[in-house]
């Protein structure tokens, strides 16, 4: 299929199929560890080259995963793309294919729990990493050194939706030959340009939109081939990454909806924050697609919407916990990107672990909600918040 002049939308319901003599409409589940050979030598030849069709062993690739893969690395404007067990192992992967001791890695300091763990590991090895406040420019210049192997950020940052210049961190990361990984799970990729930006290798938790059903844990690793097959593969094909195929074929049609599903919980989460500003009992609300997100400008131009998460401060831990209890539609969890609305307090849970410090330092205050917004009916979701909060 020629992949240039067809929309994304398109591409995310043809792209990466592999279809068997059969010729079935559906992309077909390849429920298997393994492959047989017609002979000996075929075995033989196969583990010096596989061929584009040909497989080995699931934990090194699988019809089913790649055809998830190629379709992921469509939409997301890299040529190859590795389908990992979970997002997690997919940063893990990135960051630990490439790392030595004594390599230097540049970090913004907002990041999800699991992200700063691994980066803590990489320390355990002798990789050294700075840590910057991911917003700030002139941290990343500061902090960036001629001998920096790599920069690492969340695009949006989990729970307080700051926004990282992604073009401005990648032209001071490839001053110095820097490979710039970026975790994007919260522009999705609907709202990514971010390899167009300047990002060498995009990260996505697929647990998350691409799911987008909260069923399956999944991962994905997008770079340039040389990338994706020659560093990243052998780290991860040797150390066990694979996703499942019935997860990568869950994560494969749920990328056929991506787009618009994700679009009509922008649209909601859009109409979800207008209704929360000025609302009683409701001290800020944080959402990058407002006019007065202080990076407003940023987000229209990187992104081009908000995304499906909203941030509101309730103004105690209090006051947040009884709000919560009284919720009806949204749904008490730590997940996000699923069609069901979910209502998280990242100071008791996600981000427990830090100390209140560290947590008033992110923006991470007793008060504050994060809100995943679903496919429900705007008029519910709001509905609901008002009544939580009366
Ligand atoms: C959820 C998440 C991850 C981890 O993904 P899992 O699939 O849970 O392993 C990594 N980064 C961000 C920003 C996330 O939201």
């Amino acid at each position: 299929m020629t992949e240039k002049p067809l929309h994304p939308r398109t591409r995310a319901v043809h792209h990466g199929i592999r279809r068997s003599q059969y010729g079935e409409m559906a992309e077909a589940l390849f429920m298997t560890q393994g492959f047989s050979y017609d002979s000996a030598e075929q075995a033989e030849q196969r583990f010096i080259k596989s061929g584009p069709d040909e497989f080995i062993y699931a934990r090194y690739g699988n019809p089913t995963s790649r055809m998830f893969e190629d379709r992921i690395a469509s939409l997301e404007g890299t040529e190859d793309a590795f389908a990992t067990a979970s997002g997690m192992a997919a940063v893990n992967g990135a960051l630990m294919c490439f790392a030595k001791p004594g390599d230097h890695i540049v970090s913004a300091k907002a990041l999800f729990g699991s992200c700063l763990y691994v980066l803590d590991v990489l320390a355990r090895f002798g990789v050294e990493v700075s840590y910057v406040d991911g917003t700030d420019l002139a941290q990343w210049q500061a902090a960036i050194r001629p001998d920096t192997k790599a920069v690492f950020f969340e695009s949006v940052s989990n729970p307080t939706l700051e926004v990282i210049d992604i073009e401005g961190v990648a032209k001071l990361a490839h001053a110095v030959g820097a490979l710039v990984i970026v975790d994007n799970v919260f522009a999705t990729p609907v709202f990514s340009s971010a390899v167009a930006q300047g990002a060498d290798v995009v990260v996505y938790s697929s647990t998350k939109h691409i799911d987008g059903a909260g069923r399956c844990l999944g991962g994905v690793i997008c770079g340039t081939r040389q990338f994706v097959r020659e560093v990243a593969e052998p780290y991860l094909k040797h150390t066990g990454a694979a996703i499942s195929p019935f997860n990568a074929w869950i994560m494969l049609n749920g990328l056929t909806t991506l787009d618009l599903r994700v679009r009509a919980q922008t649209e909601s989460a859009l109409a979800f924050a207008q209704a929360m500003q000025g609302q009683a009992g409701v001290s800020k609300v944080i959402y990058p697609g407002l006019p007065d997100h202080p990076q407003y400008d940023l987000v229209q131009r990187q992104m081009g919407a908000g995304g499906t998460m909203v941030a509101i401060d309730l103004g105690s831990k209090e006051a947040a916990f009884a709000a919560m209890n009284r919720m009806q539609v949204f749904l008490i969890s730590n997940n996000l990107g699923d069609a069901k609305s979910i209502v998280t307090h990242p100071a008791t849970t996600t981000h427990q672990r830090l100390s209140p410090e560290v947590q008033a330092g992110l923006g991470i205050t007793p008060g504050l909600l994060r809100l995943s917004i679903g496919l429900e009916h705007v008029d519910d979701l709001i509905a609901d918040m008002r009544q939580a909060l009366a």
